[in-house]
This record gives structure tokens, C-alpha cells and sequence, in this order.
């Protein structure tokens, strides 16, 4: 599993659609274009995307791997 395929929902600026992004799209500031032709910057303002692929990468390696260990 890579938390970085998390999907979340933005509104559209424009016509106020939701919009499914990934985290990774976020983390890269991807442009995004809506079904309405509206190009949207996506950005990760903090860094927060990129902190929270980070630390949830780092949590389920740390659950596989006490996952492994009860199976040893
Ligand atoms: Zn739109």
C-alpha cells in the first residue's frame, strides 16, 4: 500500500465541482485541469502533503514490520 494514492477532494474554484486529487498530486503541486476547463495550481502550502505521505509510509512500515515479527 502507498498512502502516496490517497485520494482527496478539492472544490473547483470555478464551477465548485469536487475534484479527486491524490496526495502525491498535491506533494508535486500538480496543475489539475476540471471537467469545466478550469486549470487548478494544486499546493502544498507547508509541505504538509508531503510530511503526511512521509509519516503514513512510516506507520505502516512500522505495522508490517511488527506484522513480520509476530509471524517469525
Ligand atoms: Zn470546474
Amino acid at each position: 500500500m502507498d498512502i502516496s494514492k490517497q485520494k482527496i477532494e478539492i472544490d473547483c474554484s470555478n464551477c465548485k465541482s469536487i475534484i479527486e486529487v491524490t496526495l502525491k498530486q498535491v506533494a508535486d503541486e500538480s496543475t489539475i485541469s476540471c471537467k469545466c476547463g478550469q486549470k487548478i495550481k494544486l499546493s502544498d502550502k507547508d509541505g504538509s502533503a508531503k510530511k503526511s505521505i512521509k509519516e503514513l509510509n512510516k506507520a505502516l512500515e512500522d505495522l508490517d514490520n511488527s506484522l513480520k515479527g509476530l509471524f517469525k
